[in-house]
């Protein structure tokens, strides 16, 4: 079997991975390690719990190190993008953990913190930034941060920079960028705009996958409980009796449907925390390290709150709402069966879910066991027609893919967005906090702007 010093991997990387207790690289990291150490460009399919993080940080630190230089001021030799703040956080402390004995520096912004302390981490350079788009704006156009001096650039979850609709940003940034340079980038999917973004930002890339993208992974023990709507709250307290259950991460569809859920569950005596976009960063913060230090057994989380968040020993992935684009459902339940860990992901199922059921199956290949329950309906039959909800909640993947991107209203500076949002936009620091959609799957962009003019009513004339 290769190991990390097959791979190329430098001394002071191999002690740091001994440290993190990695005994051989994944799948990932066997096809991306040498390519990026070559200095090529690198496409990489793969989901978050593949190791990817590990697959681009230990040869970018291998190259940074081997030819150590000053960045410059407000500089970075190293540009990680990510698409949510915890995501990018997690990137940082990777690059730290890997990069211990190397004493290079990395630095990390996103939305929603101080800004004077970034712009006082970013002055005098630093050897790896990671930023999520918008924020990495805000500093360009307050010129705390120079992108003309960048070496490697990392994009990371790609296809969920796109949902985020952080494309004008990421369009904006590749302007910026020096164009001799080493890319690499990784993504679940790969449908056509992912592709597009993936040719205006690599040149002549090698391409490596691991698990096709839209697999359930293997390992995670799946089950749905057909319920009525307003007996999940039920099902689900009871559920968590079974102490077998020990770090619970539950999906919601909205913000407010996370908040009732978790209200409920502390008035049942049951120590919950909830994460989502209405949130402050430090709430998020807070809710986080709650679940992950074991003070709360469950985590409530919103779709895009709960991307890239890596936590150990989630030992249940519970979608309280099921998530009407399928491939969110393969995302969701990779949170559990991390790193080789065996997971449950129970769903509860509700008649007019029942259309997103089928879509996740047909996209799976699998059929999803039933689970029986006190609380059960009776399933389904097989030849049983799954009405689809009416309105944009119901749309499938395909044609939600196909509608026009609603991410226009993006500007660059935070004061620009203050400006903005006094017109009654939505304020430009929304954009890292993702959940764009509302109950009815309506683009909250479209919400958040200028009320709909009416016009006044004529009286009929005689
Ligand atoms: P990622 O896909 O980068 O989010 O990584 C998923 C999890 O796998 C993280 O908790 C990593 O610490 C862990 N991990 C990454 N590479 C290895 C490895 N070679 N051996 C064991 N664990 C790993």
């Amino acid at each position: 079997m290769t190991s990390f010093q097959d791979l190329g991997v430098s001394a002071p990387i191999l002690k740091a991975l001994d440290a993190e207790g990695y005994t051989a690289p994944t799948p990932i990291q066997t096809q991306a390690i040498p390519i990026v150490l070559n200095g090529r460009d690198l496409i990489g399919l793969a989901q978050t719990g593949t190791g990817k993080t590990a697959a681009f940080a230990l040869p970018i630190l291998d190259r940074l190190a081997a030819n150590r230089k000053h960045a410059g001021e407000k500089a970075c030799r190293t540009l990680v993008l990510a698409p949510t703040r915890e995501l990018a956080a997690q990137i940082g402390d990777s690059f730290r953990a890997y990069g211990r004995f190397l004493g290079l520096s990395t630095a990390v912004v996103f939305g929603g913190a101080s800004l004077f302390k970034q712009k006082q981490a970013l002055f005098r350079g630093v050897d790896v930034l990671v930023a999520t788009p918008g924020r990495l704006l805000d500093h360009v156009s307050q010129r705390s941060v120079r992108l003309d001096k960048v070496e490697i650039l990392v994009l990371d979850e790609a296809d969920h920079m796109l949902d985020m609709g952080f494309i004008h940003d990421l369009r904006k940034i590749a302007t910026l960028l020096p164009k001799a340079r080493q890319s690499l980038f990784f993504s679940a999917t790969m449908p056509p705009p992912i592709a597009e973004l993936a040719a205006q930002f690599l040149n002549n890339p090698e391409r490596v996958a691991v698990t096709p993208p839209s697999t359930t992974a293997e390992r995670v023990e799946q089950a749905v409980i057909h319920v009525d709507q307003n007996k999940k709250q039920d099902l689900l307290h009871a559920l968590l009796k079974d102490k077998t259950i020990s770090r619970a991460l539950v999906f919601a569809r909205t913000k407010h449907g996370a908040d009732r859920v978790v209200k409920k569950l502390e008035s049942a005596g049951f120590e919950a925390e909830a994460i989502h976009g209405n949130k402050s960063q430090g709430q998020r913060t807070r809710a986080l390290e709650a679940f992950k230090k074991g003070h709360a057994r469950v985590l409530v989380a919103t779709e895009i709150a709960a991307r890239g968040i890596d936590v150990d020993d989630v030992s249940h992935v519970i979608n309280y709402d099921l998530p009407n684009v399928p491939e969110q459902y393969v995302h969701r339940i990779g949170r559990t069966a991390r790193a080789a860990r065996s997971g449950v992901a129970i769903s509860f199922c509700a008649p007019d879910e029942r259309a997103y059921l089928r879509d996740i199956e047909k996209l799976t290949k699998q059929t999803v066991p039933v689970m029986e329950t006190d609380f059960s309906l009776a399933a389904p039959k097989a030849d049983e027609r799954a009405p689809r909800p009416k309105g944009p909640a119901g749309r499938g993947p395909r044609q939600q893919q196909q509608r026009k991107p609603q991410a226009a209203k993006h500007h660059a500076s935070e004061a620009h967005g203050k400006a903005h949002a006094k017109q009654g936009h939505a304020p430009s620091r929304a954009r890292d906090e993702g959940d764009r959609r509302d109950r009815k799957g309506n683009s909250v962009w479209s919400n958040s702007g200028a009320p709909p003019k009416y016009r006044k009513q004529r009286k009929p004339t005689r």
